[in-house]
């Protein structure tokens, strides 16, 4: 015979658990706030966040769950706040609007690199056996008007508890909101609650911006030169600061150095994350002026190639999609062995992108060509997977995607090791370039999307919200190689000259228009890297 637990009402099961989630989800957020508020000499203030925690969750899950719901809502809070603290407390990230939107955008593959026997622990401990509880209990029934009016006499409690708590420790939590705006963001799970709201409204209910086009005016003026043959290379997770061309004490680009490139060392990212940054770069937008739901909606660098009609183009993608970017031209994905030709060692490489190119080239002879290759670079945590045994020259890695659970340096060493696999790669770019040197006029040019942390004060991985993001998620690794056909141009010669420049993701869309001459309203000389 089943046991059955005592019945409770709805207001009481919602007030448990609220408490069992600012105990046990709120690792990270009372970690960052006695950092910043020492325990000792503020343990009124610390014991009142946690009261206001409580509180505030009770407050919107009152607010917000339906009788009906009560468990259907309860389970799935539970469950996804456990996936959520595990997040918050491993890799110290933010679950903000574009964090879940990049997690919604990531494919499977990708999530399977996320998953560790301390994932499990989280899901089983804080997930499963509180949802079973929640399951099992019953909850008493009301009629309808008299739960209403309980409902909102419990409210009105919880929101003068909230204000006495506040104004009880006024001056800390001026300087709480003021001073110290990114604490919040470790909440869990009011601030994901928050996010998913506002994720939400951003994707379904704001404002519908209509499509459109732009640079349907674009133009490539007839020069009598050879064609223009440009592969863009869109690297993952690469930082700036971990080029040896940078002055990285390792030889993380020990092919590259001997090429003739012109290196970047102050080139800025959008965003933190692929899915913000990818379609930041080859917008029109500014980091300024950018929004996610702008660029999907408004035609962007590609499309203006197009537009002149004089340009072929193809997008090959090893890392997850285009993110929007090549909706419009032909697109081919390179994870799988179907049309990835060099999968080894468990994973398909970025190398396998540049087999068959020369067809496509030949296809479109006498043509312009932009092919973009957006690679599987340093995504993370799995480094280690990120190269093949032979560019293992750093040791001992980190053979885990858990992170925390390796030495700093085995990260590094991992992480290290998979940019010389990024070298070699754009090394092998360049090579293949160079066979096409005197019929066309060819250049690569290669930027990240975003850098990545190492474990630095306990962050890692990337994503974390711009203001607040350290240098080493935005700083990123960029590089050009210019073939002979392009090398007399005096803008390309100038540019060597200003390589050290602060450059950013900004340049792109019109620094791509620069080299392919395009004549356009929408083309701005002063963010072309080339004028
Ligand atoms: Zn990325």
């Amino acid at each position: 015979m089943k046991r059955t637990l005592p019945s409770i009402t709805l207001w009481q099961m919602i007030i448990g658990i609220s408490l069992f989630y600012t105990l046990w989800y709120n690792f990270t957020f009372f970690r960052s706030l006695t950092a910043v508020y020492p325990f000792k000499e503020n343990i009124g203030f610390v014991l009142s966040t946690g009261i206001v925690i409580w509180a505030l969750t009770a407050f919107v899950l009152l607010l917000l769950t339906p009788r009906i719901l009560l468990k259907p809502v309860l389970i799935t809070v539970t469950v996804f706040s456990s996936l959520g603290a595990y997040f918050m407390d491993t890799y110290h990230v933010v679950l903000d609007e574009s964090m879940l939107r990049n997690a919604l955008q990531t494919n499977l593959s990708e999530s399977l690199d996320l998953v560790t026997p301390k994932l499990f622990i989280y899901i089983i401990l804080l997930g499963l056996l509180p949802a079973i509880v929640i399951y099992r209990t019953p909850v008493s029934t009301m009629s309808f008007r008299r739960s209403l009016i309980r409902r909102f006499q419990i409210m009105s409690i919880l929101l003068l508890v909230i204000i006495a708590a506040l104004f009880a420790y006024s001056k800390h939590y001026t300087s709480f909101f003021r001073e110290h705006r990114p604490l919040r963001y470790n909440t869990n799970p009011l601030y994901w609650i928050y996010s998913s709201g506002f994720y939400l409204y951003k994707s379904y209910f704001d404002q519908e911006i209509p499509f459109r086009a732009i640079g349907t005016d674009a133009v490539i003026p007839d020069d009598g030169k050879p064609p223009r043959l440009v592969i863009m290379v869109v690297g993952e997770a690469a930082r700036a600061d971990h080029f040896s061309l940078n002055g990285y004490q390792r030889e993380t680009n020990p092919t590259l150095a001997h090429d003739d490139i012109i290196n970047f060392p102050q080139m800025y990212s959008c965003g933190t994350s692929t899915a913000y940054s990818v379609p930041c770069m080859f917008s029109v937008y500014t980091r300024d002026t950018y929004s996610y739901k702008k660029a999907i909606s408004t035609e962007n660098v590609i499309d203006v190639l197009k537009h002149t009609g004089k340009v072929a183009l193809l997008w090959r993608d090893n890392n997850s999609d285009s993110k929007g970017v090549a909706l419009r031209i032909p697109h081919e994905d390179y994870r799988t062995p179907k049309q990835n030709t060099i999968c080894v060692e468990g994973e398909c490489r970025d190398i396998g992108m540049l087999v068959g190119l020369d067809d496509f080239i030949a296809k479109h002879q006498g043509k312009d060509i932009l092919i973009v290759l957006h690679q599987m670079g340093n995504h993370g945590p799995a480094y280690y997977k990120r190269y093949t045994k032979d560019f293992e020259k750093y040791t001992p890695v980190c053979k885990s995607s858990q992170l925390e659970e390796c030495k700093r340096e085995e990260i590094v060493n991992a992480y290290d090791n998979a940019l010389r696999y990024t070298d070699n790669f754009l090394a092998k770019t360049i090579d293949l370039l160079k066979h096409y040197d005197d019929r066309y006029r060819t250049a690569m040019l290669y930027m990240s999307d975003h850098g990545e942390s190492l474990g630095e004060k306990g962050i890692y991985l990337h994503g974390l919200p711009y203001f607040m993001a350290p240098d080493a998620q935005k700083h990123i690794g960029a590089l050009f190689w210019f073939g002979k056909g392009f090398r007399d141009d005096p803008r390309i010669k100038a540019l060597a000259t200003k390589h050290t420049h602060r450059f950013s993701h900004d340049n792109l869309f019109h620094t791509l228009l620069g080299i392919f001459d395009v004549q356009t309203k929408v083309y701005d000389n002063k963010l072309d890297m080339l004028q």
